[in-house]
């Protein structure tokens, strides 16, 4: 006799999650379904699809052992539909629950199915709000119409004194919000980057590996070596690493970009924040504690909390007040296709290669290389958000669309028109050059601007200004940029839009 199904997503491997508060365990049977559809909808990254089966498998087992009743359906058991409701109705029939409970799906496209089986079936679907942020919906809704311009910063602070977080009574501790000011060098000296945290392979991770080898050979990325955590208790041992060995010098070196080093000083954690693994709160918490007890300095540790506390809360509260129409914007009308070497690496941009290569081998990218290397690229050529949504859905192990959208049509394509960014995060090849140092590397000369040998990132960067003139002239952050851009000679503006169009004819 089964009272609730209790239906668990991928996203959603934690024993914390709301749908699981209640649970009368002799009775209640908690479902988890491998769907072929979900893996295949967009081509995750194969190294994404072996994080997010075997997190689950391992969930689910650790579970069982916890005496909870499992339904488990395995992606190649010979019955398995490969779709949400129809592997939905067909556990319905199986255990004849009087009642269905799911947390709020982390998507929009999920909760439609949501919504579909519900218009199928009898029983009850109870929708759960999804706790494990730290602003429910309808405050972050109620926050945005109180404030006429919706800005980070501010909802950052707001959050840190609701969490009181890096406060002194009801002052930031130090006495500033923010320490960018001391962040996002360039390392002058080389850097003693520490090892990342690898898993130890299991068997179970090598079955996962087997099947996403057989069914989803023909996905972008590399499958092996794999090295992510896939239990909480391996993703607290990367926390803790991360704490003790990186976090330091998180803010200082967080936008740097080094030939060879992914990893950097960035804290890897994101991809279990966003399944379950493990919750924000006890990352921030960490974070903290390593201040006070005078390890790390307030830079980095306020910094890192900015990230999380801010920034992925924010553009989670965006996604959820914004959908579905959010996804169908494009303010710069941009229209052209992503470019083959997105997939096959095949670019004489060093910056981008770097990037691209590092992105197909761990599933990973830091923020800066996402945002003002591939980002800024995305922009400057006018790419089709709905074709970049979806490359950056695929291609990272932490992406989910809560937080890929907005990230990719908010904060780099700038399609949302400005709601999520005060301006278009767009720059020439001085910034890559001043924060990495990849153009040493590369055939183009990032001193010249226009030219056979020139960065096109230096000639793209003015094309696009000129371009989007009408729709971003007005734009009190751009003034200075357009007051320079009138004060070029007609002859260097011929320059930049001949080298620009022959740059997109050899694209395309
Ligand atoms: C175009 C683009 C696409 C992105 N897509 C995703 C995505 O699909 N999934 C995802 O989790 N993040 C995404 N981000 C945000 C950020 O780049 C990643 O969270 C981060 O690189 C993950 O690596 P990390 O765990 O080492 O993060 P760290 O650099 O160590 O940062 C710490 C944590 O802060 C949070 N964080 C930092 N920046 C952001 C941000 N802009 N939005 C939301 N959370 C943030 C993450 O939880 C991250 O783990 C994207 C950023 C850009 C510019
Ligand atoms: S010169 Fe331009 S294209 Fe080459 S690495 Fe530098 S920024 Fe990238």
């Amino acid at each position: 006799m089964t009272s609730v199904l209790r239906i668990l997503l991928w996203d959603q491997l934690t024993t914390e999650i709301s749908s699981l508060k209640d649970i009368d365990m002799k009775n209640d049977v908690i479902f988890f379904a491998e769907l072929k559809n979900e893996c295949t909808y967009v081509k995750h990254h194969k190294k994404k699809l072996v994080f997010l089966l075997s997190a689950m498998r391992h969930f689910a087992k650790e579970m069982v052992e916890q005496g909870y009743r499992v339904s488990y359906v395995h992606l190649n058991d010979a019955d398995n539909t490969g779709f949400f409701v129809s592997e939905v109705q067909r556990a319905i029939k199986r255990y004849q629950p009087k009642a269905i409970v799911i947390t709020w799906p982390s998507d929009y496209r999920t909760l439609k199915m949501i919504q579909l089986l519900q218009a199928d079936v009898d029983i009850d679907i109870e929708l759960r709000e999804d706790d494990r942020f730290l602003i429910h919906q309808k405050e972050f809704a109620q926050w945005a119409q109180k404030n006429k311009e919706i800005r980070m910063e501010f909802f950052y602070r707001m959050m840190r004194k609701k969490y009181s977080i890096l406060m002194d009574g009801d002052q930031p501790t130090g006495g500033q919000w923010n320490y960018d000011a001391e962040n996002r060098k360039f390392p002058k000296n080389k850097l003693d980057i520490p090892p990342t945290y690898q898993a130890v392979e299991d068997h179970i991770t090598q079955d996962v590996i087997n099947i996403v080898a057989e069914h989803f050979h023909d996905h972008f990325g590399t499958l092996t070596p794999f090295f992510f955590a896939v239990t909480r208790q391996q993703a607290k041992q990367a926390l803790s690493l991360f704490i003790q060995n990186r976090l330091a010098f998180f803010g200082e070196y967080q936008d740097a970009m080094i030939q060879h080093e992914p990893w950097m000083y960035h804290s890897h954690l994101g991809l279990y924040i966003n399944i379950g693994l493990l919750t924000p709160l006890e990352c921030i918490e960490a974070a903290e504690a390593s201040y006070r007890n005078h390890q790390t300095p307030l830079n980095a540790v306020e910094g890192f909390i900015r990230q999380i506390l801010g920034w992925r809360e924010y553009v989670h509260g965006i996604y959820w007040l914004k959908m579905p129409e959010y996804k169908a914007m494009n303010s710069l009308n941009a229209q052209r296709s992503l470019p083959s070497f997105f997939w096959n690496t095949e670019t004489s941009m060093n910056c981008l290669k770097q990037c691209l290569s590092e992105t197909r081998d761990n599933a990973y990218a830091h923020h800066i290389q996402r945002l003002m290397v591939l980002g800024n690229f995305s922009l400057l050529a006018g790419l089709n958000p709905v074709e970049v949504n979806e490359w950056y859905l695929i291609v990272y192990a932490d992406a989910h669309e809560w937080v890929e959208l907005p990230n990719v049509s908010g904060m780099i394509l700038f399609a949302d028109g400005g709601y999520l960014a005060s301006k278009p995060y767009a720059a020439s090849g001085a910034y890559i050059n001043k924060m990495s140092n990849y153009c040493k590397g590369c055939q183009y000369s990032v001193e010249d601007k226009t030219g056979p040998n020139a960065c096109p990132f230096n000639y793209l960067y003015w094309n696009f200004l000129m371009q989007h003139r009408p729709e971003l002239q007005k734009n009190h952050r751009l003034k200075m940029i357009y007051a320079t851009l009138d004060r070029m000679s007609e002859e260097k503006i011929k320059n930049i839009q001949m080298d620009s169009e022959s740059f997109f004819n050899q694209l395309s």
